[in-house]
């Protein structure tokens, strides 16, 4: 079997939305479906998988914008795993959202609770979650298993970090989380963020400026 990796910018503030699937079983996850909802839907499509899971790596409303529409879209319905301390959060999306100038409908609520060490299934696959709070208080990270890949959300960014002002947010936090939690991973393990492009832990604890000893590549 191979990993089925596909990333689309989704939603009003193009969060990278993850599909995990794979070729053998055809089943799949899909991580902080931010909106467009029919493109997601064309991309699983495409490659023949059927989604089992929505996972949310927290509850701001530009990850979970497009809950609703894509558990709604099959039958039975996507249940949605997200960590406790952000559950409460995602059925109260029109007002953070109206406070944005956004206007979403509420997600559903969260079926199942994400906690540090579980390892979520799907098919072959397999994640395991890592509470990595500091951008909010339910954050989590996941570890594809067997492939040198962690989604983070917004706990990290290729040459950032999350910003830390948001309720929940902390930013001793978030930096102990990233040193303690994903730098520890091994430097070639892929880092897949939130926004804006994938890098590695090994870039990142090199050259990030909120962790790095060395000047950067480029000015
Ligand atoms: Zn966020
Ligand atoms: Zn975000």
């Amino acid at each position: 079997m191979a990993m089925i990796l596909e990333s689309l910018e989704t939603g009003p503030l193009a969060v990278n939305c993850y599909i995990i699937g794979d070729d053998a079983g055809h089943e799949a996850v899909v991580v902080d479906p931010g909106g467009n909802v029919s493109d997601i839907k064309s991309v699983l499509a495409r490659n023949e998988l059927v989604p089992k899971l929505i996972i949310n790596t927290h509850a701001h409303f530009d990850h979970v914008g497009g809950n609703k529409e894509l558990s709604e879209s099959y039958d039975p319905h996507l249940p949605i795993a997200i960590h406790p301390a952000e559950a409460g959060l995602i059925t109260q999306l029109e007002n953070m959202a109206s406070m944005f100038g956004v206007r979403l409908e509420n997600s559903p609520p969260a079926e199942r609770m994400l906690k540090e060490g579980d390892i979520i299934r799907v098919g072959v696959i397999e994640l395991q979650v890592l509470e990595t709070p500091g951008h909010s208080s339910g954050s989590i990270s996941l570890v594809v298993k067997g492939e040198d890949m962690v989604i983070v959300g917004d706990l990290l960014f290729a040459g950032s970090i999350g910003r830390t002002d948001f309720p929940g947010g902390d930013l001793d936090t978030l930096l102990a989380n990233v040193k303690e939690k994903i730098f520890t991973l091994g430097d070639d393990v892929k880092v897949l963020p939130g926004h804006g492009p994938a890098t590695t832990v090994g870039r990142e604890r090199r050259f990030n400026p909120f962790f790095g000893t060395q000047a950067p590549l480029f000015f």
